[in-house]
């Protein structure tokens, strides 16, 4: 049986490398649908190659040129937002690969839930945004959702086969980014180019900055409460610069259950895809024999504040984690086109969350309404 996998942006880090995966074991898995939001040529070139189902450009201006491109096949070819909705809702495929980055891959996940879909999730801002009402809404509908951000596999990797065991705590390991170290009067000066450029992993540019701000992690603290069902006291973070422990599980007995590899997010997408089964790879391995030492230490929460406040945000809930979340997304694109500073983007973050009025258990509307308005917000921030 060919699993049947719809890739939810399919032009980003995580979609192409998913793309590699799925060619590798073109036995077990097919790419049905495939999805960017303007780099058409690339969709096209994925679409020749992978013969989908369909595919959807976001950007409708661009429609014509990827229909003509895929005329001579039976690839069909949709645009614009709404369109990622109306495929979600499709029966050509079998599982959802959430690849789409920020709060735009929220409603095409809820709709593939919505549809009985298995969802694999790299899209950690769906469950940042409104993880509550995804979780729910996965158990109604049986739905399984897999983690493909790594510290979450790994846990998750932790966890098969401990049935009902008690979680006494997880910790998620975080590389530190390019600026483990530095301090204020550094990152002050910080500019986008060198804030992209990762130790360990090569990503996305948006999900790049907040590894350099330490929001990464805060998101994933928040990505963990919802996947795994923890308190927010459970959920630990240490700095491991290595990156060769994923994450790891503390029991009730005390014994701690860590996964390990180099990293390479082949791995989770791979083990996220195939689950329960593992399948072969080719994958360079982890070598014993190098001499290499294995740190961990603290996070300098003094200096990347943004872990501060998205600890706050979680342990507030409601709709904190998505006020954050959007203020964030607006000051990244800002720090991005270099409109403001690199330490500008904790103060957006900050000023939006004194800002949008708390709701303790927003609706899934009082949730996109929070996003919008925290998005305003910031933005007239960084007018100024
Ligand atoms: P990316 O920027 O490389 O790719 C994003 C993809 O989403 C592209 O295909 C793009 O066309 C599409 N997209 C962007 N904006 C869109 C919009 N408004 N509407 C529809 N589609 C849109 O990002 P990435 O690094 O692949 O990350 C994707 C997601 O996976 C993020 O949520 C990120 O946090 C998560 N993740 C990534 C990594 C990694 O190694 N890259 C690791 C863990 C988790
Ligand atoms: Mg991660």
């Amino acid at each position: 049986m060919v699993k049947r996998i719809a890739i939810f942006g399919s032009t980003g880090s995580i979609g192409t490398q998913a793309l590699d995966v799925i060619s590798a074991h073109a036995d077990k898995f097919s790419a049905e649908v495939l999805t960017a939001q303007s780099n058409h040529e690339l969709l096209i070139q994925q679409a020749l190659k992978f013969n989908p189902n369909c595919v959807v450009i976001g950007d409708d201006k661009k429609y014509h040129l990827v229909k003509e491109a895929l005329a001579s096949t039976d690839v069909k070819v949709f645009a614009g937002e709404k369109a990622l909705e109306e495929v979600a809702a499709m029966d050509c495929y079998d599982m959802m690969l959430a690849a789409i980055v920020g709060f735009a891959g929220l409603k095409p996940t809820l709709q593939a839930i919505e549809n009985g879909k298995a969802i694999a999730l790299a899209n950690k801002e769906t469950l940042v945004v409104a993880g509550d009402i995804v979780m729910q809404k996965a158990l109604e509908k049986r739905v399984a959702v897999i983690p493909v951000d790594s510290e979450h596999s790994a846990i998750f990797q932790c966890l098969v086969g401990e049935g009902r065991n008690k979680i006494e705590q997880i910790i998620l390991t975080a590389s530190g980014g390019p600026f483990l170290g530095r301090k204020p009067n550094y990152l002050v000066n910080v500019k986008r180019d060198h804030a992209l450029q990762h130790p360990n992993w090569a990503m996305g540019a948006k999900i790049s900055i907040d590894s350099a701000t330490l929001m990464n992690k805060g998101l994933e603290m928040i990505e963990a409460k919802w996947l795994f069902n923890l308190k927010p006291d459970q959920i630990k973070v240490m700095v491991h610069p290595q990156s060769i422990i994923h994450s790891m599980v503390q029991f009730e007995d005390g014994s701690v259950k860590a996964q390990m590899g180099l990293p390479d997010m082949k791995l989770p997408i791979q083990y996220a895809i195939a689950f329960p089964q593992r399948i072969p790879s080719d994958f360079p391995r982890y070598d014993f024999k190098k001499p290499n030492t294995l740190t961990f230490e603290e996070p300098d929460l003094r200096t990347f504040r943004n872990l501060v406040l998205a600890t706050e945000a979680l342990h507030k809930g409601g709709n904190m984690p998505c006020i954050l979340n959007a203020a964030n997304e607006v000051a990244v694109y800002a720090f991005l086109r270099n409109r403001i500073g690199f330490l500008d983007m904790t103060e957006v973050v900050e000023q939006a969350l004194n800002k949008v009025a708390f709701i303790e258990k927003p609706s899934l509307q009082q949730y996109y309404e929070s996003d919008g308005e925290a998005r305003t917000f910031a933005a007239s921030l960084i007018q100024m």
